[in-house]
């Protein structure tokens, strides 16, 4: 079975929306053992809409349509798709006592424009829907079949999940196999020097395959297995993971929804430690990143975002010689932050961060992206030199992220956790 993925509006087009509607149909239909082999996004014009759904049509075995079921005028997909089929629309009095219902639990009554979503495609399957107002369609049409569904991700998952999966498995539409992913984690290598790393596993591997999707100085190898059902797949995808935590060990932080800093806050939280930051470069980010973890106050004191050299001075203790002797972008300066900080808030552990993110700023010895973070955790002090490419923002994530790096790289190095 080939399947493609319409999805409907001119937002998406403009680049205002990111289509995840269609990453997560995909997803799903590939778990199904179906095959995508076409996506295509088009806005809200009836003729470009026929057109493209016309063409799938001739293309694939299904096509699932999202968007442009609301009521307003260039809600068009429900009249494109009776035209392309060449079938009417028919009024649906159960559909309009839902859309009635749906507005009457808020005490509204329901809008005249919403009556034409109880229009659906004569002959089709009603996905009544409970969480909207637009109802999903099925319909069969020549041994194929074009699903309609709603664009808001949440009425469309809804959809798929109770009405159109059943429908795919029951008409024995799903592939006989299934396709599985896991994905492996990993920090403080870049993407180039990864794939080259893994060269030899990558380039031989077909099945599973294996690729690398890098984001904010973090790489996801994903790897994506075949087979012809669940326990073989999970197998398939554990050989593989086994191979890469072989040769990439520590670079490893985590798998599938892992986060860095959920990794690093497991590992204060078993060690029984507690953590204080000190931030210039980064303004916070690597607060925003630690406090975006629930359970955090747990292990996390606080931070000082020390921006000029007079706070680090006031607030963290950082002696005017050091500054002045070695500069505010320093090793000197990193680990008199780290100190100060960890005074300050009578931590176990400290992480601080000073660099250049530029756009301006830079000097032939001090180049903008050059960072320095320190940690000290009991008593060990690590410090790092980083300089990382990129424009401000691109600096400043990378500088949060690397920082987390060392405390986890520091806390696994600092031994086990405390019985
Ligand atoms: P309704 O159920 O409200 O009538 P609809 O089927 O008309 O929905 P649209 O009007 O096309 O859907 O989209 C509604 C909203 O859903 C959009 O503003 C957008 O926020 C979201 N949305 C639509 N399509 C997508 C998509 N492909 N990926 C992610 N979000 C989407």
């Amino acid at each position: 079975m080939i399947a493609e993925i319409v999805s409907v509006g001119t937002e998406l087009l403009l680049g205002q929306i990111v289509n995840t509607n269609s990453t997560y149909i995909s997803q799903r239909l590939a778990e199904l053992g179906i095959d995508v082999y076409f996506q295509s996004c088009v806005g809200d014009n009836l003729l470009r809409l026929q057109s493209v759904v016309l063409q799938a049509l001739s293309r694939s075995d299904i096509v699932i349509v999202t968007g442009g079921l609301g009521p307003t005028d260039d809600d068009l997909t429900v009249s494109a798709v009776a035209g392309v089929l060449n079938r009417e629309l028919v009024f649906s009095q159960e559909v309009l006592a839902d859309i009635e219902r749906y507005f009457s639990k808020t005490g509204r009554q329901a809008p005249e424009t919403n009556v034409k979503q109880a229009y659906v495609i004569e002959d089709c399957n009603i996905i009544r829907n409970k969480i909207g107002t637009a109802p999903g369609q099925i319909v069969e049409d020549s041994g194929k079949v074009i699903v309609l569904l709603p664009g808001v991700p949440r009425e469309m998952t809804w959809m798929m999940e109770t009405s159109v999966i059943p429908y795919l498995k029951e008409k024995r539409l799903a592939g006989s196999g299934v396709i599985s992913s896991r994905v492996v984690r990993v920090v403080g290598i870049g993407e180039s020097a990864l794939v080259e790393e893994l060269d030899d596993i990558m380039s031989t591997q077909t099945n599973p395959t294996i690729a690398p999707i890098a984001h904010d100085g973090l790489i996801d190898l994903r790897i994506t297995a075949k087979a012809p059902d669940q326990v073989s797949a999970d197998r398939m995808l554990s050989d593989v993971a086994r191979k890469l935590e072989g040769r990439l060990g520590e670079l490893i932080y985590g798998y599938d929804n892992d986060r860095l800093a959920e990794v690093v806050g497991h590992l204060l939280a078993e060690r029984r430690l507690s953590l204080a930051l000190a931030e210039s470069c980064t303004g916070g980010l690597l607060g925003q990143l630690i406090t975006s973890i629930p359970g955090s106050s747990e292990y996390f004191l606080g931070g000082v975002v020390a921006y000029s050299n007079e706070s680090k001075m006031k607030l963290l203790g950082v002696r005017d010689q050091v500054l002045a002797s070695y500069g505010a972008v320093s090793r000197q300066t990193a680990i008199a932050m780290a100190s100060g900080v960890r005074n300050l808030f009578d931590a176990s552990v400290a992480v601080s961060v000073t660099g250049l993110a530029g756009p301006g700023g830079g000097t032939a010895t001090k180049p903008v992206g050059l960072v320095f973070i320190a940690v000290i955790c009991n008593s060990l002090v690590a410090v790092g030199k980083f300089l990382f490419n990129g424009d401000r923002d691109q600096v400043r994530h990378r500088t949060a992220v690397a920082a987390l790096n060392l405390l986890r790289k520091s806390l696994l190095a600092s031994g086990t956790a405390k019985g």
